[in-house]
């Protein structure tokens, strides 16, 4: 854990964030300004920086982060309609909180 970062402080509990789903590797909360009707951050309790950051022993976060994110579409009801999962990788990538998370948005079509 990192002091001072927002996504660890989240995912240990230290805010007023709902969490949605949790498990030992992760936390899922919505995020606060969301780009869709439908906006998760998938976020591991582990302090990764970015995607570049991530080592072999972390192959099981990675696929537990993809699992969940299919996981709550389906809890979201966008699983048939359609979502998009992505990573922002570093500045240029458009990253602004450096704690790995992984995006799920959707729920444009009823
Ligand atoms: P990124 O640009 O990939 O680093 O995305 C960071 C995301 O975190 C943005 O979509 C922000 O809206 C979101 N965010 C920032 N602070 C919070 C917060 N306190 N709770 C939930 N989401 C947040
Ligand atoms: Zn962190």
């Amino acid at each position: 854990m990192n002091k001072k970062c927002l996504f660890c402080q989240i995912a240990n509990g230290e805010t007023s964030t709902e969490i949605l789903f949790e498990n030992d590797i992760l936390v899922v909360f919505k995020d606060i300004k969301p780009a869709a009707p439908v906006h998760l951050l998938i976020v591991p309790k582990k302090h990764i920086r970015s995607i570049n950051d991530l080592t072999e022993t972390d192959r099981s976060i990675l696929s537990e982060l993809l699992m969940t994110a299919r996981e709550m579409a389906g809890r979201q009801g966008i699983a048939e309609s359609g979502y998009r999962l992505f990573f922002n990788v570093e500045r240029g990538g458009g990253q602004l909180i450096f704690h790995l998370h992984l995006h799920l948005i959707g729920g444009w079509q009823k």
